[in-house]
């Protein structure tokens, strides 16, 4: 039986932490637990600030809990304070506000920041990552110009809130391809073809040169007027605090099955975190990953072993899905099923008869039973000449 820690404490005070502090409550362990956030707020739901943006959700939508939610459980909640060092020896934190607190074990949740691109007039630029760049986003007015830099998923939702609020938006994205993480080159086309219809100018394959006052101007001499600039162009795990502590980090913070740092009185998890050399930038294996620590901290028995990733998009009426492998590899089979005309693409990548990747555009039916099939790795063999079309019905629920 492990011994359930003294003393609990969460640095970080986004998704991650807050959901923690729910599964610690869910087993009757959340009361003197103390959470330190960065953000002068409680931790909000950031997936909906693509909605925020695009007008289909309120401000109001997003909260957690407020400080009575906190404050009911018996958790100590401080915000706008960031802890800024680690004594491993005293077992103890300080914060920027110079209050010192000690820990029994320590929990980092300090997730990502937004990568910001080493280019001339790069500090006009605005992320997409918390609730004080939605507001600067927001204040863009009908009718004025943005370029979003960026063509995954964060650069495409920010362009398509824009779009939305009546702003004239251009994005700009390396690669030919959007979202060439998740969907393969047929898909990417069809998503382009929408994009491009709700108004917005895309420039694929196209590099920043720089960021002038009204303007960015691309590698080739393209001058793309811009009130405002969005760069979203990536994350990287938020490290620094645990990097000053001498705690192993490689992208992430460096964790092992049972969610611990180097240090075995210290974990992390979510965005901040690497597990066998994959981090994350999705809640779905935040969630699992939560789910397993909370037990250990509670005293049970419990590993974390990895989790597989879907994608969708948050811009209404595209239907996207994307799970698994992505691009044929040696020795994958893949099945397509195509219909341009009505934009619809599917394409499911096999290996030995079990799932490997998907995906789906402009028809995602069946995608979670094809999301847990990629994750339990199911054999999928004997539906094989209808899997492409959805969801195979099982023998014993077709008589039900
Ligand atoms: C616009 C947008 C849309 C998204 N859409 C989706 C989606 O559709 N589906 C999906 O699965 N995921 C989506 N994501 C990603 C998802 O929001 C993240 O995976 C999730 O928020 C990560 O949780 P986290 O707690 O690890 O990091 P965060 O939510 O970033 O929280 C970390 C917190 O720690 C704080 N912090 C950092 N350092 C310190 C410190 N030293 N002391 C105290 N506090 C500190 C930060 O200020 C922050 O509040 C989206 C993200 C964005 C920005």
């Amino acid at each position: 039986m492990i011994e359930a820690p003294s003393r609990i404490v969460v640095v970080g005070n986004g998704m991650a932490g807050q959901r923690l502090l729910a599964e610690l409550d869910a087993r009757g362990r959340a009361n003197g637990v103390l959470a330190i956030g960065a953000e002068p707020h409680p931790a909000y739901n950031r997936i909906l600030l693509s909605s925020v943006l695009a007008g289909e959700a309120t401000l109001a939508d997003i909260g957690l809990g407020d400080r009575d939610w906190y404050a009911s459980r018996g958790i100590d909640l401080v915000t706008g304070d960031p802890v800024v060092a680690i004594d491993r020896a005293a077992k103890t934190i300080a914060l920027a506000s110079g209050r010192c607190e000690s820990y029994g074990k320590l929990v980092l949740a300090t997730g990502s920041r937004a990568i910001r691109l080493n280019l001339p007039g790069a500090e006009r630029a605005v992320a997409f990552r918390d609730l004080s760049d939605i507001e600067r986003l927001r204040a863009a007015k009908a009718g004025s110009t943005a370029v979003v830099i960026g063509g995954g998923l964060l650069g495409l939702e920010a362009a398509y809130g824009l779009a939305k609020r009546g702003v004239r938006v251009a994005l700009v994205h390396l690669m030919d391809d959007l979202m060439e993480r998740q969907l393969d080159a047929a898909a990417a086309k069809l998503l382009a073809r929408e994009i491009s219809a709700r108004g917005i100018a895309l420039h694929l394959g196209a590099s920043t040169d720089r960021i002038e006052a009204d303007a960015i101007v691309l590698r080739d001499g393209t001058r793309i007027p811009a009130a405002l600039v969005v760069m979203a162009v990536g994350i990287m795990p938020e490290t620094a605090l645990a990097t000053s502590a001498g705690l192993g980090c490689g992208r992430g913070v460096r964790i092992d099955d049972t969610l611990r740092t180097t240090d075995p009185e210290i974990h992390a998890f979510g965005e901040c975190a690497e597990h066998r050399g994959a981090c994350f930038g999705l809640v779905g294996p935040i969630w699992d990953q939560a789910r397993a620590l909370a037990d250990i901290l509670t005293g049970r028995a419990a590993t974390y072993e990895g989790s597989s990733v879907a994608t969708t998009l948050k811009v209404s009426g595209v239907a996207l899905f994307s799970a698994g492998i992505v691009r044929e590899a040696p020795g994958a089979e893949t099945l397509v099923f195509s219909d341009p005309a009505q934009g619809v693409y599917r394409k499911l990548i096999l290996r030995e008869g079990r799932l490997e990747g998907a995906v789906l555009y402009g028809d995602t039916d069946g995608s979670s039973w094809y999301a847990a099939a990629i994750a339990e790795r199911r054999d999928v063999s004997r539906w094989r000449d209808r899997i492409a079309f959805g969801a195979p019905v099982e023998p014993s629920k077709r008589a039900a």
